[in-house]
């Protein structure tokens, strides 16, 4: 019994989602505002509403997967959404999802949002480890659960329908800030006779080895002792951070990327040089609520 289930957005994402659930043989009603995108899956068997609310009216289980907010603002506009359950898999900030919530509750539905971990490429092929972080509605996700991990995996991370959005974008900031410290390391190298094939194995070895400040950091803000088992202590990796910006500054690479978290170390250090001395990095994390 594969339940039928309605898709409003068909970009690269949505059109990626749609061929996993016509594959599965769920039953499939989407709704692009480009309607021309629709053809392809209309011949693989879906079918095309017309509008969004003939779409939303077709089936209880709405996923959308939308450019951003706004545009699931603007498709929604007017439909009536009582007794649906939708399924946001559309990317915003935590507070969007909050308020996505109670204005989809006010209207009726019960809701989820949600944020993908995965590209169009991985969609459907489980192997790939691509997933969907989702909040809200326990039991929107517990009903629909099975129809959920068609495309790829589902992580329910509570009823806070902003916690999807905030793990979502805590990820990718991570990410963004490996991809910086990448970036700085192979620009060190560029104009040297050290080929980016020989650093990158390096590279990946080296964070992987660093892998552990996840876990550390963790800790450290468990407990708030940032002291605990400390192995390279700020007071010297400040100092050592001078080397750094210095060897930028002699290969001629601007220090902009790594340049922010090094000022963050000195900052955490100087408030107290006696008390933050023997810590570690992670300190430095409690100086970024400046609200
Ligand atoms: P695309 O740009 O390919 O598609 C955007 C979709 O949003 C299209 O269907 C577009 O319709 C529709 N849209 C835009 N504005 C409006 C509007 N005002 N009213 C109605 N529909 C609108 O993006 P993706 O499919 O790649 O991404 C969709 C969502 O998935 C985004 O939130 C993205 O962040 C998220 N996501 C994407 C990933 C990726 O790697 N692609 C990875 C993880 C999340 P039209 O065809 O008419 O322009």
């Amino acid at each position: 019994t594969n339940r039928p289930l309605t898709l409003l957005g068909l970009g690269d994402m949505g059109t990626a989602l749609a061929r996993t659930w016509l594959a599965a043989g769920h039953p499939l009603t989407v709704w692009n505002r480009t309607a021309a995108k629709a053809d392809a899956l209309a011949a693989e068997g879906a079918a095309v509403a017309a509008s969004p609310a003939e779409a939303v009216a077709a089936n209880t289980l709405v996923v959308l997967c939308l450019l951003d907010d706004a545009s699931v603002g603007a498709a929604l506009d007017g439909v009536d959404l009582t007794g649906k359950d939708l399924v946001n898999l559309t990317t915003g900030t935590p507070a969007e999802g909050r308020a996505r919530a109670a204005w989809a509750e006010a209207r009726g539905a019960r809701f989820l949002d949600s944020g993908i971990m995965a590209t169009p490429g991985m969609i459907g092929v489980p192997e790939a480890g691509g997933y969907v972080f989702h909040s809200g509605s326990r039991a929107l996700f517990d009903a629909h659960r099975a129809t959920l991990e068609v495309p790829a995996g589902a992580r329910f991370v509570g009823e806070d329908p902003g916690h999807a959005a905030l793990h979502d974008v805590a990820l990718l900031s991570a990410m963004y800030g490996l991809f910086a410290g990448v970036s700085h390391a192979y620009a060190l190298i560029e104009g040297e006779d050290v080929a980016p094939s020989s650093l990158a194995p390096l590279l990946s070895e080296w964070l992987g080895a660093m892998g552990f400040f996840v876990g550390n950091a963790a800790e450290r803000l468990a407990s708030r002792d940032f002291t605990t088992g400390v192995v390279s202590n700020l007071a010297m990796q400040v100092a050592g951070s001078g080397t750094l910006l210095r060897a930028s500054a002699d290969q001629g690479v601007s220090a902009e990327l790594i340049g922010p978290y090094l000022d963050l170390m000195r900052e955490r250090l100087e408030a107290d040089p006696v008390a933050h001395a023997g810590e570690d990095t992670t300190g430095a994390i409690t100086l970024l609520r400046r609200g």
